[in-house]
């Protein structure tokens, strides 16, 4: 703890911040509270880069607050606890994904799904304290004070660099199979290779499910298989459409760009369905795609903080982890580009130690 410096404000801390939606990231310093009786303080050692950080730093969803440090899949090391932190210890290798906090008392924290919380969970960064106005800071920063209750613990054998991209694009898709339902057998389609997608592969191969990606880069075709796909369609060909209509009974859409939902959800047999969790500019549907086969279009949310430590531990039992490119934080702009650009091999992460 000796290179901690203390203000009266809090820890002064190396960060990497947006000022504003047009402006690249770079090095910015914010104050992390000092631990209250039931927080632990992290000392960051990786944060994954997801596309929700672009849509966030560039405002594509409105209502961004700036400046920004972006970083929602965080691991690190707990180096200081508060009086009355039992969970923890100094040491522990944990994780902080893309909430901080919630009311803790409404049907749905009740429920151990935080992230439906009806007073707002407390996002990791891009939203405020339950104070209302404390501005919360991401993961692109060397340390993290967080409540003990809402921290994941890394099972052994999961390498920390690849357990990083767990925190969120593990859970957002390791949640929607297992809501839904997918059962071995199943013939799951998942839309988009990108950091989501590409643990929806990792996640539906180890449920039995037979797995098509359906792609608009060719050039993932190996990929896809070596991940763990039984078949890959590249989606440029629009004859794909047609041949594969009515052959799907899940589909999990991850993609990050605006396409026409109406065309993939064809693709499913008569009461399939299509869960969506990439985030793009509002789509049209058209009413006769669900109404002709009886499907069901459906949405899903990262996940509670019960479901995302199942979700770790089904990792560590089955030997799953992101796969990863590590940059340091001076070539997060470029980073960001690249994934703009579909050129990630499947998630950007963070080595913080260039931070320091
Ligand atoms: P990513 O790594 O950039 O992957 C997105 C993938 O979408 C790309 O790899 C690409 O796959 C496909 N894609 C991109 N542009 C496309 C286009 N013009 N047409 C068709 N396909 C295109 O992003 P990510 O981090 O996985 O995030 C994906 C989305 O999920 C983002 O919108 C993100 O905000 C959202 N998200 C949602 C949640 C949630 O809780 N629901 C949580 C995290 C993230 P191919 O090259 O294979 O086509
Ligand atoms: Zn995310």
């Amino acid at each position: 703890m000796d290179t901690v410096v203390e203000s009266k404000a809090g820890l002064k801390t190396p960060a990497y911040a947006a000022k504003s939606a047009k402006s690249p990231l770079g090095p910015f310093s914010i104050e992390r509270r000092t631990p209250r009786p039931h927080d632990v303080l992290i000392d960051i050692l990786y944060c994954g880069v997801c596309h929700s950080d672009i849509h966030q730093v560039r405002d594509e969803w409105g209502g961004s607050i700036f400046p920004m440090v972006p970083g929602h899949e965080i691991i690190g090391k707990v180096v200081d606890v508060g009086t009355h932190v039992r969970k923890w210890k100094k040491g522990n290798v944990v994780g902080v994904g893309c909430f901080v906090d919630s009311d803790r008392t409404c049907p749905a924290c009740l429920a151990g799904e935080e992230q439906f919380c009806e007073g707002g969970m407390t996002l990791t960064y891009n939203g405020y304290e339950r104070d209302g106005k404390t501005p919360t800071y991401g993961g692109y920063s060397t340390r993290i004070t967080v409540d003990e209750n809402y921290v994941l613990r890394i099972p052994k054998g999961i390498p920390l660099e690849r357990a990083a991209p767990l925190l969120c694009a593990g859970i957002t898709t390791y949640s929607p199979l297992k809501h839904f339902g997918l059962e071995a057998g199943d013939k799951l389609a998942v839309v988009g290779l990108g950091g989501l997608g590409h643990m929806a592969v990792k996640f539906g191969h180890a449920l039995g499910a037979h797995i098509t990606v359906l792609s608009h880069s060719p050039g993932k075709r190996q990929d896809a298989l070596e991940l763990g796909a039984d078949d890959f369609i590249a989606t440029k060909d629009e004859d794909a459409f047609i041949e594969n209509a009515g052959r799907f009974d899940f589909i999990l859409d991850t993609v990050s760009a605006k396409h026409d939902y109406n065309s993939y959800l064809n693709l499913l047999h008569c009461d399939g369905i299509m869960v969506l969790v990439g985030v793009p500019e509002p789509g049209l549907l058209s009413a006769p795609s669900l109404i002709l086969k009886r499907r069901t279009l459906a949405g899903s949310l990262i996940g509670g903080i019960r479901e995302t430590q199942e979700m770790l531990d089904f990792c560590a039992k089955h030997g799953i982890a992101a796969d990863v490119e590590m940059i340091a934080i001076d070539e997060i702009n470029e980073a960001y580009e690249r994934m703009l650009e579909n050129d990630v091999r499947y998630r950007f992460v963070i080595d913080i130690a260039s931070l320091k």
